[in-house]
């Protein structure tokens, strides 16, 4: 990922060392299961929902450095926000990541701008917004699994 400064890649590694919210929500109100055949990476997401704020989110599931750190960023970013909110992040992120040349929306994004450089490889795209599709399809509660493909 020699793409990414060196600041970038610290947080990137930190959030995979230490994801946050890395744990089942027992009581959660909406969960959806992500998978990314490319790389293999899975999550599963545990969304609890209460009057239209996100008040608790957790993930589980095994995949690559970018799909942990970008769904440990997500479930920050996320947590304790609307659910209004967390469709204009979720907007904001997936613009970012799929329109590189297009200004970023630095004020929702904020840390999430760490996860900007993967645009560079097409083939890590998908493990940055594997969480994220995820995310939005527990928010719809389709109950399908979401495959980046
Ligand atoms: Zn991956």
């Amino acid at each position: 990922m020699s793409g990414l400064s060196d600041l970038y890649q610290e947080i990137l590694l930190e959030h995979n060392s230490k994801p946050r919210n890395f744990r089942k929500v027992e009581d959660a109100s909406a969960t959806a299961e992500g998978y990314n055949p490319l790389c293999g990476d899975q999550i599963t997401l545990y969304l609890k929902v209460v009057d239209n704020v996100v008040e608790d989110v957790g993930f589980q599931g095994v995949g690559c450095a970018i799909s942990r750190a970008s769904a440990s960023m997500m479930t920050q970013s996320i947590k304790g926000r609307s659910l209004d909110d967390a469709h204009v992040i979720f907007d904001a992120f997936h613009n970012m990541i799929t329109h590189p040349h297009e200004e970023p929306d630095y004020d929702t994004l904020g840390d999430l701008e760490t996860l900007s450089g993967v645009n560079e490889y097409p083939t890590r795209i998908k493990c940055a917004v594997l969480a994220w599709h995820t995310m939005r399809s527990a928010l719809n509660d389709d109950g399908q699994t979401v495959t980046t493909e």
